[in-house]
């Protein structure tokens, strides 16, 4: 069978994707390495997508989408896809012991987070280091923990994890937060939250786990130590885009370029979501692009 769609990726974009392809009768497969929702699926509360006043938990979020999808009709498929190929008519998706045939190909692998690159952060990983306040949080119960960054997602988390650690330190590069003025005012009156300014993370330390993290402020040079029982790291996203490298346009950081109809520089291959060079990367805009991708692969069909 050749599918008229293959979606590679089941986040926000992916899954919004799915629906507007299945749902306009185009033959859809979505293909997923993990589980389905991406990284929406583990923030534990979303305020700012519309239609929800009091919030929603970002898994009730893409599992509605997920079953809208499969309503119309989606097909799931769990693998990872290594390899894309562009043949005259038709792409091949290769993943570990399948292939698939498609007509038009939707990428929508996203982003993971960017790591700091420190001695330690590797070894304490999963033992005292975490990427996901969400998934992570409650092993700090009462216990003192360091936060990485000062972008949203670093004082979202920040705020998220008060509810058990002891304290937060959040440590950051420059004495200017970067997240947006609201999350900003409800850190600077949380007393659990304190801040470790000019400072970057210099190294991990620790037996078992985590015991420790040694901070260097860029102004002095000077080094310290703060003990901790947990490093969250939240610096920011690398897009999941190295296996399309040489396939595809990519922009000095590897983020896909597209056009406004999500097309890429190949005919037949779209990019939607976080995956994209765009300047807001949210689940609202991530929906809105899949739904303008699926769009745009049943058009680029027809025309066939
Ligand atoms: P981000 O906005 O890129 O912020 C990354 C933060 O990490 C910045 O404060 C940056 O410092 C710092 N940083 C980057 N590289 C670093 C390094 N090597 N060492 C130390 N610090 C480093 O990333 P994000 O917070 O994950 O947000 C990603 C996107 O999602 C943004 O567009 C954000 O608005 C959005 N988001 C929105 C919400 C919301 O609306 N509620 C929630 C989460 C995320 P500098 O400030 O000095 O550059």
């Amino acid at each position: 069978m050749i599918y008229d769609v293959a979606i590679i990726g089941a986040g926000p974009a992916g899954l919004s994707a799915g629906l507007y392809a299945a749902r306009a009768k185009l033959s859809t497969v979505i293909v997923e390495k993990m589980y389905p929702g991406g990284q929406a699926a583990i923030t534990y509360r979303i305020e700012n997508y519309p239609g929800f006043a009091e919030g929603i938990a970002g898994a009730e979020l893409t599992d509605g989408i997920k079953n809208q999808a499969e309503k119309f009709g989606a097909e799931f498929l769990n693998g990872d896809v290594e390899k894309i190929e562009k043949l005259d008519d038709r792409f091949i998706v290769s993943m570990k012991g399948e292939k698939l045939e498609v007509k038009t190909v939707i990428l929508a692998t996203g982003a993971e987070p960017r790591k700091v690159g420190v001695n330690g952060e590797k070894e304490f990983t999963g033992r005292g280091v975490s990427y996901c306040a969400t998934c992570d949080g409650a092993f700090y119960t009462d216990k003192p923990i360091a936060m990485v960054g000062g972008g949203d997602t670093a004082i979202e988390e920040a705020l998220y994890l008060t509810r058990f650690a002891s304290s937060i330190h959040v440590i950051h590069r420059r004495d200017e937060l970067r997240a947006t003025k609201i999350l900003q005012e409800r850190a600077f009156d949380n007393d659990k939250i304190k801040f470790i300014w000019d400072s970057v993370l210099h190294e991990i330390k620790g037996k078992d786990t985590v015991e420790e993290v040694v901070v260097k402020n860029v102004k002095t040079g000077e080094m310290s130590s703060v003990s901790v029982n947990g490093v969250f790291v939240a610096i920011g996203y690398t897009p999941n885009t190295d296996f399309v490298k040489d396939l595809i346009r990519l922009d000095e950081q590897g983020y896909i370029v597209t056009d406004d109809h999500m097309k890429t520089d190949v005919p037949g291959l779209f990019a939607a979501g976080d995956i994209r060079k765009k300047s807001l990367r949210q689940v609202v805009t991530a929906v809105a692009d899949g739904a303008i991708a699926a769009v745009e692969a049943g058009r680029f069909i027809e025309e066939q």
